[in-house]
């Protein structure tokens, strides 16, 4: 008989997603769910990657109680107001995907109806200006928060980048003074129970064995348990997501640190920019199918801002999932439960949702087949939904100027984003539902930016007397451009406030 209460919680992996489970679990839990083993291995080491992150980490980052000036000295790292997109729509072409909101709702109606009634009466102000997170990147100006404004002001909202590896230590000694075990070691062999297959024992290279549970595989894309001990399937959505490599490579950074993460696009994929106190991190993710190595290494060498730290150093993936996240006793989280490509910014975050989801649905009975569809059922609709937000950046372009946007342009996309690009173009409507990651102001953000205009706004928009709209959404304009002005710079924010050592 499995026992009543877990008492033994094993982690597979101590890359982000093995250190932000280990961290979360043993702060939610207390000890009192039982004890909590990590397993990594030196030898075979992390991924490396995954610097930039979404808003939800305040979240996360709030549950531990970490101090957040602390965190981002410790981790070299920098704020992130959102995502400037070069080059995608067209060559020469920016936009940026900002955190926070252009303006809240007025009598229900989406700012972004006001604002294009206004544009249909022959107003040209950009819809970025009305956003301080958009206002603040331009200006190169970072604070975490702007003063409260006038009813339907916008908020601003903010993530972070940082050093992967200086992340991953700093979970480490917040997870092992919690009391998280760490074992060292290659793990060589899995045990399974033979009348169930569920996952029993370890055995790690120097002859230890460590028995559990409940077994985490964040073991990153080997998928050790999940995949290669269950044998769970892979769902292959490389069809509409063709991106299959990456390069990454450090530079030295520049004096002002920006406050967004850049992704420019390239003939075959694009190139992220992430910038550190320390650095700046670069990567070139693209599609084998379509760029050598060797040409994508010299584009990505090309568009350095500064001396090269390192050699760049090579990743290979396909986009996708586990057909199942959670199989008898294995749940896998991070790279081992399956990756859609870092365009967004969205795999520490799936890492945060999943324990959040297993948290929430803690199984006092691993073989409870309810918990588990439930958990596996949440999954699958969160990972879709951020697949098809990956999938409008790259099919909505007019780029025609390579076999790789002629393949993404006119590709076959899920019906799913079909429907959400319909709905927009009539109407400028955002097909989504409470609890969906991305927010209808990033949907917008990102439709607009890449060239799927609706053909009229909200015909409620009209409700409102437009004098009265006009005053509305000048004033926040006004409330937008005053809190920039006072805002400082950000290289200037985090020397006051979470400066970094030397590196
Ligand atoms: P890993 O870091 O690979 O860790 C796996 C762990 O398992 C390691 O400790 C390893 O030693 C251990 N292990 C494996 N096999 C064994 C064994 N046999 N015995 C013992 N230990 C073992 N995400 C974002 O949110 N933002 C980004 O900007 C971003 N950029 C990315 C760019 C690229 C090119 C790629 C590929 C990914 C990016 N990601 C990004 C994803 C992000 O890097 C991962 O989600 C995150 O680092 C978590 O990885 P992981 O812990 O699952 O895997």
């Amino acid at each position: 008989m499995m026992p009543e209460k877990q008492h033994h919680i094993v982690i597979v992996g101590g890359g982000t997603a093995g250190w932000m489970s280990a961290a979360l679990l043993a702060k939610a839990t207390k000890g009192r769910l039982g004890r909590i083993t990590l397993v990594e291995s030196a030898e075979i080491g992390t991924v490396g990657v995954g610097e930039a992150t979404i808003p939800p980490i305040q979240f996360f980052n709030q549950l531990l109680g970490l101090d957040e000036a602390d965190f981002v000295a410790r981790t070299q790292g920098s704020f992130k107001l959102g995502i400037e997109f070069r080059n995608w729509t067209r060559q020469g072409h920016s936009y940026i995907h900002p955190f926070g909101n252009y303006g809240g709702n007025i009598d229900a109606v989406s700012f972004h109806h006001y604002w294009l009634r206004l544009r249909a009466l022959g107003d040209g102000t950009d819809i970025g200006d009305y956003c301080p997170a958009i206002a603040a990147a331009r200006a190169g100006k970072f604070a975490p928060e702007i003063p409260q404004g006038p009813t339907g002001a916008p908020v601003l909202s903010f993530a972070y980048h940082f050093d992967a590896s200086l992340y991953a230590a700093y979970l480490r000694d917040f997870a092992v003074k919690l009391g998280v075990r760490r074992v060292e070691g290659r793990i060589v062999g899995v045990r399974q129970r033979a009348e169930d297959g569920y996952v029993t024992t370890l055995d790690l290279a120097d002859g230890t064995m460590i028995e559990g549970d409940l077994f985490l595989d964040c073991s990153g894309f080997r998928s050790l348990l999940l995949g290669q001990t269950l044998g769970v399937g892979f769902r292959d959505w490389s069809r509409w997501l063709p991106c299959d490599r990456a390069l990454a490579v450090p530079c030295v950074g520049t004096d002002e640190i920006t406050p967004y993460t850049r992704s420019t696009a390239h003939a075959a994929g694009w190139q992220w920019r992430i910038p550190l106190q320390h650095r700046i991190g670069n990567g070139h993710v693209y599609s084998s199918a379509f760029m050598d190595d060797a040409e994508a290494e010299a584009i990505l060498m090309g568009n350095l801002d500064g001396k090269v730290l390192a050699d760049p150093r090579p990743l290979r993936f396909t986009a996708g999932r586990r057909e199942k996240a959670w199989v008898r006793n294995v749940v896998g989280i991070g790279l081992a439960g399956g990756f859609m490509e870092p365009l967004e910014s969205t795999s520490i975050h799936l890492v945060q949702t999943a324990l959040f989801r297993l948290l929430a649905l803690m199984p006092t009975d691993v073989r409870d087949p309810a918990t588990r569809d439930e958990f596996n059922r949440l999954s699958e609709i969160e990972y879709e939904q951020i697949r098809d937000f990956l999938i409008l950046h790259y099919h909505a372009t007019e780029r025609d100027d390579s076999d790789f946007w002629n393949y993404c342009r006119t590709m076959a996309i899920p019906d799913s984003l079909r429907h959400k690009m319909d709905l927009f173009r009539a109407r400028g409507r955002v097909a989504r539902f409470d609890g969906q990651l991305f927010s209808e102001a990033s949907w917008v953000a990102v439709f607009l930016g890449q060239g799927v205009h609706p053909v009229a706004y909200d015909p409620m928009a009209d409700v409102l007397p437009e004098a009265e709209m006009r005053q509305r959404l000048a004033r926040n304009l006004d409330h937008v451009n005053r809190s920039i002005a006072a805002m400082p710079g950000h290289r200037a924010f985090l020397n006051r406030h979470c400066r970094a050592a030397a590196a």
